[in-house]
């Protein structure tokens, strides 16, 4: 698949040749034709995708193509960075294209308001706008001429709505007129994102590009263990992992170099890789661990992203990972380039309520070893004995007791 398969414009073409877009991203295959296709959609992918792109290229050729001279296309996404982001890469695909986009946010200075407006009216193709700025817009200037808007697109929706801007969406789409196409991008995809999405769009059709699964070839473990329990039952384990590789992840970097400290007394080779180290540390200790004069590292969330070592045998949580999506990071560690390994998380009686989400979006039960009776009597999983009440953006406070 290439882009000339999207019979897109030739200067359409062009701009992308002048990026360096050779071949669309897996999402941007899926989705493309369904943006040109008129049709409402919902796509969700992870960051990094490329979704920017797999609603821009399409929209651009809709525009050249009905050569419509209006605002037409309203981009709506949660902070003026990203917004002014995706004007950028509109800018690039649109180099050789008449097409004109502008951005619309707050926090500027009157001018900059009277610019917006200006351009508004002197007829922007496109415009990218955070809700709060787009909407006082509408509100205040009456003026501007809606009637021509044909596509919506709602960029990363799922923090827009953690932001709390579900009326100010809902506000902006009953100014449109005409019903248009509305396509809603977006990394995860809660309940609420399905309630809105229920509400605007229309017959939608999704695209799930299911990148947030680990590999068949992890093979995931658990143990159910008490705090206590868990330094004997690790070095237990490592013995079968003598001569391999392995990252051991801790929830703090505290925590890290405690541990750190407490496995080199008790004759492991490791170090520590968290994020009070110095650049030039981090990028040794990396290259130590890539060249296999260590075997060991713990660390933090910090190692769960990207760095891409090969044969790696053995992932542990030593501590449950507050996110389901930072288990999915963590465990990529392994099973590398085709090759299988290992992950093992250790479950507190405490954190069990953060392990059930995991499973809940693998949609598998990941099996819970039982703890060697050496080490004493091991808790029961029970997820359901505990609410979870350490939600996402909520501000509880710990009990003081
Ligand atoms: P997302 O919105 O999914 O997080 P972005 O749209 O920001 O991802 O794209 C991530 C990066 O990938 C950007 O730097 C973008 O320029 C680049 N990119 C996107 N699509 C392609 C492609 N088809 N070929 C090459 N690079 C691409
Ligand atoms: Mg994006």
């Amino acid at each position: 698949m290439n882009f000339e398969n999207f019979q897109f414009d030739q200067r359409l073409l062009d701009g992308l040749d002048s990026m360096g877009f050779t071949k669309p991203t897996p999402i941007q295959s899926q989705t493309i034709p369904l943006i040109l296709a008129d049709k409402d959609l919902i796509a969700c992918a992870q960051t990094g995708t490329g979704k920017t792109a797999a609603f821009v290229l399409p929209i651009l050729n809709k525009i050249i193509k009905d050569d419509i001279r209006h605002l037409n296309t309203i981009i709506i996404a949660p902070t003026r960075e990203l917004a002014q982001q995706i004007d950028q890469q509109i800018e690039g695909f649109s180099y050789f294209l008449d097409v004109s986009s502008i951005p619309v946010y707050g926090g500027g200075d009157g001018h900059a308001w009277e610019q917006q407006k200006k351009a508004l009216n002197e007829g922007a193709d496109m415009i990218i706008a955070t809700p709060g700025r787009l909407l006082s817009m509408l509100s205040m200037t009456g003026k501007l001429n809606l009637s021509h808007v044909k596509h919506i697109v709602l960029d990363e929706a799922d923090r827009m709505l953690d932001m709390g801007f579900y009326d100010d969406i809902m506000k902006i789409i009953q100014f449109i007129p005409n019903k248009p196409q509305i396509i809603l991008f977006s990394a995860t995809m809660p309940p609420k994102i399905r309630t809105m999405a229920e509400k605007i769009l229309i017959d939608p059709v999704q695209v799930n590009i299911d990148l947030a699964k680990p590999k068949e070839n992890i093979n995931q473990q658990a143990y159910m263990v008490y705090d206590h329990q868990k330094n004997a039952l690790l070095l237990d384990i490592l013995k079968d992992y003598k001569s391999e590789t392995v990252i051991i992840f801790a929830s703090t970097k505290d925590k890290v170099k405690l541990l750190n400290k407490d496995f080199q007394k008790a004759g492991l080779s490791i170090k520590a890789f968290h994020s009070d180290l110095e650049q030039l540390e981090r990028e040794h200790i990396m290259r130590l661990f890539k060249s296999k004069e260590i075997k060991m590292l713990i660390g933090t969330d910090i190692l769960s992203r990207g760095i891409d070592v090969d044969g790696i045998s053995l992932v542990v949580n030593y501590d449950v990972p507050p996110d389901p999506e930072d288990y999915v990071h963590r465990i990529g560690r392994t099973a590398r380039a085709d090759k299988s390994g290992t992950a093992i998380t250790f479950i507190t009686p405490k954190d069990q309520s953060k392990f059930l989400p995991i499973e809940q979006l693998l949609n598998i039960t990941i099996p819970k070893n039982p703890v060697p009776e050496k080490f004493g009597e091991a808790p029961v999983y029970d997820p359901s004995a505990k609410p979870s009440f350490k939600r996402k953006g909520s501000f509880k406070r710990k009990p003081s007791n």
